[in-house]
Formats: structure tokens, sequence, C-alpha cells
């Protein structure tokens, strides 16, 4: 009995042997069972947190510059310089209100919320998702219209930091000094310019909910997110310090922009202010009054003093996007034949091609994926298996692919 105790093998820390431990885990020169070995995650797991709460002080000199972060951008976005320049200000003046002491002198920085306007597919979501690889706080992107999908079953408001707080792994002073995006924001905006005696839960309840959090207050956030877990305890957090980054399509804005336009454009000076609009492009005239126009709520309007806008993309800016971003879907493509050790090539002609073909089904920046994606699929599927070491997608190759595929089916993507 005695031997058998001696020659079993023990968890080298808390001696149990293999008989009393779930399972032991074998090292060069001992064991450690699962629950020593949970608790020595655990004790990591807190060192790690205090050991980043530490690090995540930020220095200014260390940061980048409104410059840089728009240098950053111009890898992976195209065009959209306004945005770029007021997104890289604002991220920075994020920074330096973080930074800021209390110097005594009164000077306090307000934070300056953002709005982006521009239709969809002109890379809103990009740029966000770009400066987030750059940024030192934590920073999560979330869809406004979760919380009006369903009116009065629509996710709670505070549930937008859920994801904030999950990026900061919990840790409440980290999260409370980072940046959410939130997306598609026209989605909450009231129905009809005239506020109605019946409030629409699904637009001015969910804004003034919002105007909560851009305000800057203390809110209570569920851990787990939405409804489904009515029993968690909340956290508190207070956005004081959240950045938020708002953008939405804004669709038929360009109306409203263009009856105020219009509006003003009597008098004496009327003919030739009249005649330096371009109509093409009403977007970048847009003020917050146009917001007003459209359904958001002053208070909310307010509390997003930064307005810019993207511009729509035209077939150069189109062309662009298919081969020069850092990652650009042709270079996807020539990586992942080059991983078959398959040299791929496209005909310049393919290009043009392409951004025609989503001009003319109406597919927008999104579209050029997917019609790239529907000619290069029978090749992706044959190259691998054949012994080829170069492939060049010619004119009529990616004219045959795509007629033979079914262009409603790319539509509806
Ligand atoms: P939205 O404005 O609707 O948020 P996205 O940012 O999601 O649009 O853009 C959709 C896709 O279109 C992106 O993933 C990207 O591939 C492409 N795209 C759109 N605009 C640009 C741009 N300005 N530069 C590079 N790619 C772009």
């Amino acid at each position: 009995m005695a031997d058998s105790r001696r020659n079993k093998n023990r968890c080298s820390f808390c001696g149990r042997s293999e008989d009393e431990v779930g399972f032991l885990i074998t090292g060069m020169n001992g064991f450690i069972c699962d629950s020593c070995a949970m608790q020595a995650y655990e004790i990591t797991q807190e060192a790690m947190g205090k050991k980043n709460a530490g690090a995540s002080s930020l220095n200014l000199k260390e940061l980048p510059k409104p410059q840089e972060i728009k240098a950053f951008l111009d890898q992976y976005v195209i065009g959209q310089d306004d945005a770029k320049r007021y997104l890289s200000v604002s991220v920075y003046n994020h920074y330096k209100r973080l930074l800021q002491k209390d110097s005594g002198d009164d000077v306090e920085i307000e934070k300056s919320n953002i709005i982006m306007v521009g239709s969809t597919g002109t890379g809103k979501t990009l740029l966000a998702r770009t400066i987030a690889k750059l940024l030192h706080v934590p920073f999560t992107i979330v869809d406004a219209t979760v919380l009006t999908e369903a009116g009065y079953v629509g996710e709670d408001i505070e549930s937008i930091l859920t994801r904030l707080l999950q990026v900061a792994d919990y840790n409440v002073p980290e999260a409370e000094r980072g940046i959410v995006f939130i997306d598609e924001i026209d989605k909450i905006a009231r129905k009809g310019d005239n506020p109605s005696i019946t409030r629409d839960v699904s637009g001015e309840g969910v804004q003034q909910g919002l105007l909560k959090l851009l305000e800057g207050s203390v809110v209570n956030v569920p851990p787990q997110g939405g409804r489904k877990h009515p029993e968690q305890k909340m956290i508190p957090v207070n956005t004081k310090n959240i950045l938020f980054i708002c953008g939405g399509a804004f669709d038929g804005i360009e109306k409203k922009i263009a009856q105020r336009l219009n509006a003003h454009v009597v008098g004496y000076n009327a003919v030739r202010s009249a005649a330096n609009i371009d109509k093409n492009n009403l977007m970048q005239y847009i003020a917050p009054q146009d917001l007003k126009a459209f359904g958001l709520i002053p208070e909310i309007i307010g509390r997003l003093p930064v307005l810019t806008y993207l511009n729509p993309l035209d077939r150069t800016a189109m062309r662009a996007i298919l081969t020069e971003p850092k990652n650009s879907i042709i270079k996807q493509y020539v990586k992942l034949f080059e991983m078959d050790g398959v040299k791929l090539a496209f005909e310049d002609a393919v290009y043009e091609y392409v951004v025609d073909k989503a001009i003319e089904y109406k597919l927008g920046a999104r579209g050029l994926r997917s019609i790239v994606e529907t000619i290069m699929m029978d090749a992706m599927f044959e190259i691998p298996s054949e012994q080829k070491d170069t492939f060049v997608v010619t004119l009529d190759y990616a004219r045959q692919q795509l007629e033979k595929a079914n262009v409603a089916r790319l539509q509806n993507a």
C-alpha cells in the first residue's frame, strides 16, 4: 500500500495523487493538476491585469500625431480626405483629453464626439476598423439597429457599452477611456420632421437614451449584454471620457440639404452662390440642421459637434479600391494563389470590366469583391490540383465567368 502511494504521480504544487485530481499535466521534472493549473492561470491573469493597467498610461510624445494617423488611414482607405482629417484630429484630441491634468486654470477640454455621414459602402466602417488597428485605447463597433429592431423588445441602450467592457477585459477604468463606433445611427432617426404626440419608441425614445451616454453619465451596463441574462449583476460605467463616433448613410438627406441650400438662394447674391453648388455631391454641404430635418433630436446633434461626410465613390475611386489599398481585393487573391505556388496576374481591362459591372448592377464598392469572387471561383476550385505556376485572368475569361454565373444572385448579395 505504502509502495503504491509512493509510485503514483503527484501534483508538484498541491501534492495530491493522480487519483485525487481531475487530471495531471506532465512537465519535465514534475506534474501539475487541473485545479492548480486553473489557480495559476487566475494568478497570472490578475498580475497581467495590474501590469496592463500601468502600461496603458498614455504618453503624448509616443502617440501618433493627426498627420500620422491620416497617413495610416491612407494606406487602407481610398479618398475620403475630409472624414480622415476629422477622425485623426478627434482621436488625437481624445488622447489629449485623457492626459489633461487638473491644471487649475479652469480650462477643461471637452470631448468632441463625431458623426460621419455618407452613402452605404463608401468606407465609414472601414475607416473605423482601420483606425482601431492604431488605437491605444479599447475600441468597439456597435450597430444602432439592434436598439430599434423590435421596438420595445430591442436591446437596452446600455448594452452598447457591453462590447467595450468585453474588449477591455472588464477592466472598467480602461473601458471608461475607450472609443465606441455606433454604426447606422440614422436608423434611430424620428420618422418625419414634426415631433408627434404619439412618440415613437423606435426613434425618439432611443435617442433620449443615447443622449445619456453621449453626455457623460454613470450607466449600469449588463456585462453579458441584452436581456437574455436577467439575473446578471450590472457594472456601473462612467461615459464622461468615452469618445463616440457615429456613422450613418442618412438615405435621402441630400434632398434636405438641397432644400436648405435652395431656401438660402434668394436675394442679392443668390445667382452666384447657386452656381457654385456642386449638385452631384451635395453631401459636402451637410450641416447640423440637415440632421435635424432628417429626424435626429437637437440634443443629440449638439452632443455630436464634429460633423463630417464621405464622398460617393466614382469610377476612379472604385478602380483604385480594387488594387491600391494595402490589403486590396486583388492583392488578397494574388496571395491566395501564391500559397499554392501560382503566380496570379490580371489584364488591366479586367479591372475596368469589374468596375463597370459593379456600377451597372448598382453594387457599389461592396460589389467589387463579389464580382471578383465570382470570376475567380472556378480557378480557385481547379488550380490547386493542377500543375500550373502562372494563371492570367484575361478579359475574355472574366466576362465568360461572370456571364455564366447567376447575376441575380450577385445583385441580392
Ligand atoms: P459603409 O460606409 O457602409 O460603412 P464600408 O466601410 O463597410 O461601408 O465599405 C464596404 C466595403 O467597400 C469595404 O469593406 C471596402 O472593401 C470597400 N470600400 C468602401 N469604401 C472604400 C474606400 N473609400 N476605400 C477602400 N475600400 C472601400
